[in-house]
């Protein structure tokens, strides 16, 4: 007998929950890719991808994951032997650094461990040392998918212009776009990625790179932007082939047209405030049941975790055996480990990672965190017995 069997939730950061409206508007024919309902289709993301991002700027995009969205990025501002000033916080900006730098890009890193978002003081100093100017680009994620940190992506802006220094800022924001809040323009942030398959609800398979005048104009200059990954045509085509620079992709866009329409429907801010609301929900199970036991969340200060993801430590290998348990018995399928995390004794296995993204409502939280406690209650793992309702007060109050 297993109570698993039922509709499966896949309650990892990424790919997310899709949405049925979502899959059915893909179910399809195929389209022509020449006339009608396609071309006027494409066209229509363009506004809404950008609202989303809230930029009046440009958006290319392309047939890719994140990975291809930040290798675009990098082509089309970077010379080969140009500086960046890459900001570690989990795994996934050194991923992105390490990517430069096999492109021939020298990487200057700050790596702010694993338990914290970006020290201010440390870019600072960074900066003011670069008298020359060497830098040309701030490469950081607005959340690390890892840690679950979330950065203070205008802080960022306000200490670059506080040195006076004109590199470009990056921001990843493949995790949490349309689920923590982010404004591209007003926080001064001139190239954003981020992809299809997590707050935007749709397959994995496409890429977004929305990038500001200014750093068009690097593009001016960019030694390593090759035809395929040049974001000038796609942002700006003169045919319809040229968004994506050979065939669309078809199903993918139907699929994403629709998942714009609900963000739509349901208002970004709505959206922001289900993802924080919900994230609220799960960090205050996690609390109470460390009051009693072994559980903590990763980022300790609650105003710098993401409200996308929840990096837990859990004790003793209990991170993986949770999530074994959680399949098994449960039809929840919790995050693995990523990078560096680790708890004592250099064990990866005390954590998981609980992904709130996307296509998540309140029935779906309160479900993961009340079969989590059931979990805990089945292995005997200690943890305070009331956290499910500490969660439940957080919907109620809503
Ligand atoms: C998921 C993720 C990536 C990588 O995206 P892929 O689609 O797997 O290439 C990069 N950065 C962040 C912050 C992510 O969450």
């Amino acid at each position: 007998m297993s109570l698993a069997n039922g509709r499966h939730y896949l309650a990892i950061p990424g790919p997310s929950v899709m949405p049925d409206r979502v899959l059915q508007a893909m179910h399809r024919p195929a389209p022509n890719i020449y006339t009608g309902e396609m071309v006027e289709l494409t066209h229509s993301l363009v506004p809404d991808l950008k609202a989303i991002a809230r930029t009046k700027h440009h958006v290319a995009m392309y047939i890719a994951n994140g990975h291809g969205a930040w290798e675009a990025a990098l082509v089309n501002t970077l010379s080969r032997g140009d500086t960046i000033l890459i900001l570690g916080t989990g795994r996934f900006c050194l991923g992105w650094g390490e990517m430069a730098k096999a492109m021939g890009i020298d990487c200057q890193i700050i790596d702010f461990g694993q338990r914290s978002d970006i020290d201010m003081e440390q870019v600072a100093a960074a900066l003011a040392a670069d008298t020359a100017h060497k830098i040309k680009a701030v490469l950081a994620v607005q959340v690390d998918t890892s840690t679950s940190v979330r950065n203070d992506i205008p802080a960022l802006r306000q200490t670059l212009d506080a040195a006076g220094h004109p590199a470009l800022l990056f921001s990843d924001n493949i995790a949490c776009l349309a689920c923590d809040e982010f404004h591209m323009d007003d926080w001064g942030v001139d190239v954003m990625v981020t992809g299809s398959q997590k707050g935007l609800m749709t397959p994995p398979g496409m890429a977004f790179v929305f990038f500001n005048d200014k750093a068009d104009e690097a593009r001016a200059k960019a030694n390593l932007v090759t035809p395929y990954w040049d974001w000038r045509p796609r942002s700006a085509p003169d045919e319809y082939y040229r968004y994506f620079n050979g065939t669309a992709p078809t199903h993918h866009l139907f699929g994403l047209r629709t998942a714009l329409d609900m963000i739509k429907e349901e208002g970004l801010e709505n959206v922001w405030a289900r993802h924080a609301t919900l994230a609220r929900a799960v960090w205050a199970a996690v609390e109470v049941w460390g009051q009693a036991g072994p559980t903590r969340p990763n980022i300790a200060a609650e105003q710098k975790r993401s409200h996308a993801v929840t990096t837990v430590n859990f004790g003793e290998g209990n991170g993986q055996r949770l999530r074994d348990w959680m399949t098994a018995n449960a039809g929840v399928t919790l995050g693995i480990p990523l990078g560096g995390v680790e708890g004592a004794g250099g064990r990866k296995e005390d954590y998981l990672r609980i992904g709130h993204m996307g296509h998540v409502n309140a029935h779906m939280v309160l479900g993961l965190l009340a079969n989590l406690q059931a979990g805990m209650a089945a292995m005997q793992i200690p943890h305070g017995p009331t956290g499910l309702e500490a969660a439940i007060n957080v919907i109620a109050e809503g």
